[in-house]
């Protein structure tokens, strides 16, 4: 076509002026015709708001207007006028239009009304066309870029850890095996086992569950690190808040106790929130008109108390209060619906691992803020923790947030070598395998600290998302891997 500036969507509706010749790229959501004029909404992607595009269809070819439906991609060219209608400030007025590409509207699945998650999760190459998968996608975006730059403005340096590892001390999860070999005829050693001195790296590798013990390498020579990359868990656990392949943002800090960690994720965390509410607030807006109405469809007691707003709101202005396993234990088994068993889980001996209804109940009903619950019973957490002078519990920390539960788990590490090789021995770690993260505490070692968050559990918080798989763009979980 012509050289008029090919801007998209977004700047075209926030800066053009009545008069101006614009170009406009994008798909066709609807089209409609009243009073032989035709309305024909566009969008691109680059903004929730649609361009509505108003042509007379004397001046263009019949075959070609035959072809703009739902789902086909065109480029328009015309003058920007003052809407006549209502819901949007302006038009542009075709003078030409190209068909970039075609959609059979007997077979474009992806229709102008409400379809189920359920339904476009089979569409998985189709449904970043719906208002809902494009405002989440935009939002994933903005959140990855506040989390870089708060990390960034507090001094801290981006860390690449390595996807396939060849340690699976961490004990995180299951693994998924990265593997050369064939799996019909693989070489055997002289015991009759698989022999992986023949595999790729010479080894047994996998798929990483976490950056944690690099990223302490890292610490422990560049101060403040942390890492965001994916994650794999083969656990079977087909549930809302689980998937196969997820990202993680792990900070590790050197010179950190525990309560410096505390503070770090919860500034973090409260930040991260404020900056996506401030930047996103006509796709969060979007997305709460859906919650509001997804809520409404609910029986009454398993409502939200909150709008999604209003509860990203209760994060980001409430002070998380931070309470010892201890008093968080015993909160519990004070508490009515234990003492009534409504718990599933009920809360009887110390040292046992808390569920998300008991993570609920703290959050919710008892504190009425965020949680953060720290000093854990050792036997529940991972070796590289450390060790508390009661002998009893580890510098652990949990972060809870209302609807959903656990979002962040971090720790002071353990920096004593002698106390660390007794944990690795006690767990049954080779000591082969971890050899270079003995080694750390050998040479230099200072106290450190980290957390994990899941980059996606906090997606669902800030969308409001029933299901984990609906705020990754391609989900992995068991039997799903498409596309
Ligand atoms: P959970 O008990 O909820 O299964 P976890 O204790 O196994 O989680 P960690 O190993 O502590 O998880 O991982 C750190 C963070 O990563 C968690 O706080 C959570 O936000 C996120 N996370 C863990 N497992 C998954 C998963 N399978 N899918 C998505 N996010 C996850
Ligand atoms: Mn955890």
């Amino acid at each position: 076509m012509s050289f008029a500036p090919k801007n998209n969507i977004f700047s075209i509706l926030k800066n053009s002026k009545p008069g101006q010749t614009v170009r406009a790229l994008g798909w066709v959501r609807t089209k409609r015709e009243i009073k032989n004029v035709q309305f024909i909404a566009l969008n691109d992607g680059s903004t929730l708001s649609n361009l509505q595009v108003v042509l007379d269809p004397a001046g263009f070819d019949m075959e070609l207007l035959k072809k703009i439906n739902t789902g086909a991609a065109i480029e328009v060219e015309g003058v920007i006028e003052e809407s006549q209608g209502q819901g949007q400030q302006m038009d542009l007025k075709a003078e030409k239009i190209k068909l970039l590409g075609e959609a059979d509207p007997e077979e474009y699945p992806i229709q102008p009304k409400r379809h189920s998650m359920e339904f476009l999760r089979e569409l998985g190459h189709l449904r970043p066309r719906t208002n809902t998968f494009s405002a989440i996608f935009r939002l994933r975006h903005q959140l990855a870029m506040a989390i870089h730059r708060y990390f960034d403005q507090k001094g801290f340096y981006y860390l690449h850890s390595p996807v396939i590892t060849g340690s699976d001390a961490e004990g995180a999860g299951e693994m998924f095996r990265v593997t050369t070999l064939n799996p019909i005829n693989p070489p055997k050693n002289e015991d009759g086992d698989v022999d992986f001195k023949e595999d790729f790296f010479g080894k047994e590798t996998n798929l990483t569950v976490s950056g944690q013990l690099e990223a302490e390498i890292a610490a422990l020579a560049l101060s403040k690190v942390y890492t965001f990359g994916p994650t794999f868990r083969a656990e079977n656990s087909n549930t809302t808040r689980h998937l196969a392949e997820f990202w993680m943002i792990e900070p590790e800090m050197a010179f950190f106790d525990l309560e410096d960690d505390m503070d770090l994720a919860e500034e973090m965390l409260q930040f991260v929130l404020k900056e996506v509410l401030h930047h996103s607030s006509e796709d969060l807006a979007f997305l709460a008109k859906r919650f509001d109405d997804e809520q409404k469809q609910k029986p009454q007691n398993e409502r939200s108390p909150w709008t999604l707003i209003e509860r990203i709101k209760f994060v980001i202005e409430n002070k998380f209060i931070r309470v010892p396993y201890d008093e968080a234990f015993q909160i519990l088994r004070n508490s009515k619906p234990n003492k009534k068993k409504r718990f599933e889980y009920p809360v009887e001996n110390w040292g046992m691992d808390f569920q998300s209804e008991h993570e609920k109940y703290l959050v919710e009903k008892h504190f009425k803020s965020p949680v953060i619950i720290y000093n854990y019973p050792k036997d529940i957490k991972a070796f590289y923790m450390r060790e508390n002078e009661d002998g009893k519990t580890v510098a652990a920390m949990d972060i809870l947030f209302p609807s959903i539960g656990e979002i962040v788990g971090g720790s002071q590490r353990e920096e004593r070598h002698d106390v660390l090789l007794e944990k690795i021995r006690k767990n049954n770690i080779p000591e082969k395998d971890v050899w270079w993260y003995l080694e750390t505490r050998k040479f230099g070692t200072v106290p450190h600290s980290g957390f994990g968050l899941g980059f996606e559990r906090l997606m669902v918080f800030l969308t409001g998302m029933g299901n984990i798989r609906d705020v990754i763009p391609f989900p992995r979980a068991p039997k799903l891997a498409e596309y």
